[in-house]
């Protein structure tokens, strides 16, 4: 089962991918995570994104699609995945549909966590980040069991730097002009089903189970 979540900037891709990884048993792959990952460990290409993703702005294609498609080509994939943060352009799509369409294999569903704006300024001041593990919380709806602590590995949770209000307005720009446009793409390919993302994230999950079965 090949997979995309689709939403703005905290609509809660990550929360539910992770929850279909684990049920459906499928890597959960998250561009945003391998950027954060690289960009701790200071390698190259997290110097190089860490650019642009302060801004609130993309990581340029040729970046993301390359680490993408490592990705995806990766023994643990062969029987699906969740992809959480990619495509966020139609030329990143593109590619994608492309590389699967090589392989004879296509995406199964692209999820689309709807959020208005109003309430996605709210979220993402609250979200807790753990970017030893890739686990995320919110102070007031999803917290951790120990304040500032992550539950699965113990690590501090931080706010990250592309939470802070000024950055988040710019992503939603972003989301607007680039990613938004996927939604009409995966519908013209008849995979696009929508969940309403303001629910509790439980209620949410079993939208999703009931499309995916
Ligand atoms: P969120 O979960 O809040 O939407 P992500 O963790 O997915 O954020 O992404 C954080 C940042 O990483 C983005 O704002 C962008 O700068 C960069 N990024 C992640 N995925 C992509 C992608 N597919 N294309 C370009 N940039 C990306
Ligand atoms: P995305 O991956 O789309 O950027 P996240 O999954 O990181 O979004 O969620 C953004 C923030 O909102 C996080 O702090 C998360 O804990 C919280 N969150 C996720 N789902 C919900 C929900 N259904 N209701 C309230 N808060 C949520
Ligand atoms: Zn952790």
């Amino acid at each position: 089962m090949k997979i995309i979540m689709l939403g703005a900037p905290g609509a809660g891709k990550g929360t539910q991918a992770k929850m279909i990884a684990e049920k459906y048993d499928v890597p959960h792959v998250s561009t945003g995570d391998i950027f954060r990952a690289n960009i701790k460990n200071g390698t190259q290409l997290g110097m190089e994104a860490k650019k642009y993703m302060d801004q609130g702005l993309l990581v340029p294609d040729e970046l993301t699609v390359k680490i993408l498609l490592d990705r995806v080509a990766n023994e643990d994939c062969k029987n699906g995945y969740v992809l959480d943060g990619f495509p966020r352009t139609i030329p990143q799509a593109e590619v994608l549909d492309k590389a699967l369409t090589e392989l004879g294999d296509k995406i199964d569903y692209a999820i689309d966590v709807d959020v208005p704006d109003e309430n996605i300024v709210k979220r993402m001041g609250g979200r807790r980040a753990c970017l030893a593990c890739g686990a995320t919380y919110h102070i007031e709806h999803i917290p951790p069991k120990k304040d500032g602590i992550c539950d699965t590995c113990g690590e501090k949770l931080v706010l990250r730097d592309d939470d802070k209000p000024e950055t988040v307005q710019n992503r939603l720009n972003v989301y607007h002009e680039q990613t938004q446009p996927l939604i009409e793409f995966y519908a013209a390919k008849g995979v696009l089903k929508t969940v309403d993302g303001t629910q509790d994230m439980k209620d949410v999950f079993e939208a999703i189970v009931k499309i995916l079965g």
